[in-house]
């Protein structure tokens, strides 16, 4: 993902002032129509985050799963032979997109539905793709070697792989689709004019956009997982999921304040980012937030500290991180009804 535009990143800085006036521990008075209340009994499945870290371990140990690579074909058919372990209905959607550069890329998003014929669906989504080039090392000489992409890319498509798995023993009252988005992060480099330009960004999503796996696809609400494995990670408000949908914001988070992890997804306004999210919103027209590690303060100024780097390796994954979004994520599915 990139940034946006930074006048609307200070815009949103400006805002973070404003929000942080509010209580912080204000609970919602009334939940959404659809919402378990708090106090139901519900029997939810736990989250093993240590299965989650295997999950992204198994992925990065293709290597960088960059487009057009034999570690990206590799993986493509890992995820997809992996998600078939859990549901019969595995869906891959190959598509061709024109990248920034011109190339022609081969890309495939990995779509797996969870009790399909239900009413009512919720769609878990992240990026499976590498970054070809790290772009923002600190070392010159290694802007052109491929990210690994441990954090960006890898640990979305972890937790949600440990969350496909205990879907297919536990049954949520609404059916869910776990989609993983190809080239997503096969945008410009950073010295090019055109680096914040969204179009060359989430081709995948751009594509299952314009293309959903099934006819007239109107889940509840989507929610993307981007960057979710650092330790003591920051999931700030991003802007374009406060723009497009706020109350399924305010719903997840008030999720994790009820679960004792404030402190990740803390009430403060981050960047706007163009991100699968985006497009989802834009294009298909369908409320869509991202839980997304983001961090003014890092030498990035943006996202995490090793984002679209040689070092977003598995040594700066934590599963404790990864455990704690896996359980917002499990307890969210099976709060709705
Ligand atoms: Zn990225």
């Amino acid at each position: 993902m990139s940034n946006f535009v930074k006048s609307i990143f200070l815009l949103s800085l400006f805002l973070a002032g404003l929000w942080s006036c509010q209580p912080k521990t204000r609970q919602p008075e009334t939940l959404e129509p659809g919402t378990l209340e708090p106090g139901t009994t519900l029997v939810v499945p736990a989250f093993i985050p240590d299965s989650a870290y295997a999950f992204v371990k198994a992925q990065c140990d293709f290597g960088p799963r960059v487009p057009g690579t034999p570690s990206h074909a590799a993986c493509a058919e890992y995820l997809e032979n992996t998600l078939k372990r859990y549901t019969p209905h595995v869906q891959v959607q190959s598509f061709r997109s024109r990248a920034f550069d011109g190339i022609v890329l081969n890309g495939k998003n990995i779509i797996a539905s969870f009790q399909p014929d239900k009413r009512a669906r919720l769609m878990l989504c992240a990026h499976w793709d590498s970054r070809p080039f790290a772009d923002h090392d600190p070392d010159p000489a290694k802007r052109n070697q491929p990210v690994m992409g441990a954090n960006d890319g890898a640990s979305g498509v972890g937790v949600l792989l440990e969350v496909a798995r205990l879907l297919s023993t536990h049954e949520p009252g609404i059916s869910v689709d776990i989609i993983f988005f190809d080239l997503e992060d096969y945008g410009p480099p950073h010295d090019d004019q055109t680096e914040g330009k969204n179009e060359h960004w989430g081709l995948g999503s751009q594509h299952w956009s314009r293309n959903p796996h099934e006819y007239n696809y109107r889940p509840r609400y989507v929610i993307l997982l981007d960057m979710v494995g650092a330790t003591d990670a920051r999931f700030l408000l991003e802007g374009f999921s406060m723009h497009f949908a706020p109350d399924k914001v305010k719903k997840v988070w008030d999720i994790a304040h009820r679960m004792g992890y404030q402190e990740y997804f803390p009430n403060q306004r981050g960047g706007f980012i163009n991100d699968d999210h985006y497009f989802i919103n834009e294009i298909a027209r369908i409320p869509a937030i991202n839980i997304i590690h983001l961090d003014a303060n890092s030498s990035n100024g943006s996202f995490f500290e090793y984002w679209h780097t040689t070092e977003d390796t598995m040594d700066k994954i934590d599963s404790r991180t990864l455990g704690v979004v896996g359980d917002v994520v499990i307890q969210t599915i099976f709060m709705e009804k």
